[in-house]
């Protein structure tokens, strides 16, 4: 996504990693070779790598800047963090993501909040840092948002088995930030202004969040991790392996597909290739994604 302006906020975008993931049966287990077989002729080359067949997925930031504030929405998976599920996130280093957001004109101490749609290592990692040995919060001004029904959820399994739920995030990337007085717990509904608020859309984690924006009668919406990749607008009934609650995922898919479908609202994706924004049409009984560069 080039940065825009949206009414008076002005957005932009932090792109971490972008590539081939996941094969798509691995991060959507209905999207089998059979399933995937009508579809190839759009998936292929963006969305589906035709070298490996795996999605090629983003990971991002959004920098969203109000009158009053600079906002950062989920920070990716970070660096020198032990990750066991998923190999290209372990101790992953030598990312350009702080360089980038200071070209940005963001330097770290200029973050005034920090949203996390959900608690999972791809959507917290840049949270914290590791400075001698001790992770501390990134974005030291910042008050950092999170959903306490989201927040509670995984504080209870981390305590129980620190590694087994959340593969370390939570104990690296989100106990240091309340350890050090920055957490904010909000309701899953909470408005930070008239223009920036969560929208709830669980499922995917208990206490998932969608960012609304709103200036001048534009309109955009972070959607996080309710939807991994466009094939789902096209079968928005399939979740995600790694969605807590996947009927409820579904619902909620379907029923955001519904509401943004056909309308002027940017939708800015967690995990879409580039561009990785755009907005949501219908298509027969289902739904299409028009990129929107
Ligand atoms: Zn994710």
């Amino acid at each position: 996504m080039r940065p825009r302006q949206l009414g008076e906020i002005r957005l932009a975008r932090v792109l971490e990693t972008e590539g081939p993931e996941w094969l798509p049966q691995a991060l959507i287990p209905q999207a089998t070779p059979e399933n995937l077989a009508p579809h190839r002729h759009w998936l292929m080359p963006n969305i589906i790598d035709p070298a490996t067949g795996m999605l090629i997925m983003a990971t991002q930031s959004y920098v969203v800047r109000t009158r009053h504030h600079t906002i950062l929405i989920d920070t990716c998976v970070g660096e020198h963090k032990p990750r066991s599920y998923h190999a290209s996130w372990n101790m992953r280093s030598g990312t350009r993501y702080l360089a980038d957001l200071a070209a940005l004109g963001v330097q770290p101490e200029a973050v005034d909040f920090v949203m996390c749609t959900h608690l999972h290592p791809d959507h917290v990692g840049w949270n914290t840092r590791l400075v001698d040995g001790r992770w501390v919060p990134t974005f030291p001004n910042a008050r950092y948002v999170f959903a306490r029904a989201e927040y509670d959820f995984w504080e209870a399994k981390a305590r129980r088995d620190p590694k087994k739920f959340a593969d370390g995030s939570i104990i690296d990337s989100v106990l240091p930030v309340v350890a050090a007085g920055r957490a904010v717990m909000v309701g899953t509904d909470h408005a930070l202004d008239d223009q920036v608020w969560l929208e709830p859309s669980h499922g995917h984690t208990p206490g998932h969040c969608s960012v609304r924006l709103a200036s001048q009668g534009r309109n955009a919406v972070m959607s996080g991790d309710l939807i991994h990749s466009p094939v789902q607008c096209a079968h928005p009934e399939w979740s995600s392996a790694g969605c807590f609650d996947k009927a409820q995922s579904a619902r909620t898919r379907i029923e955001f597909l519904n509401r943004y479908a056909e309308s002027d609202t940017l939708v800015l994706t967690a995990h879409f290739p580039t561009p990785s924004v755009g907005y949501v049409v219908r298509e027969g009984n289902a739904f299409r994604f028009r990129f929107d560069a």
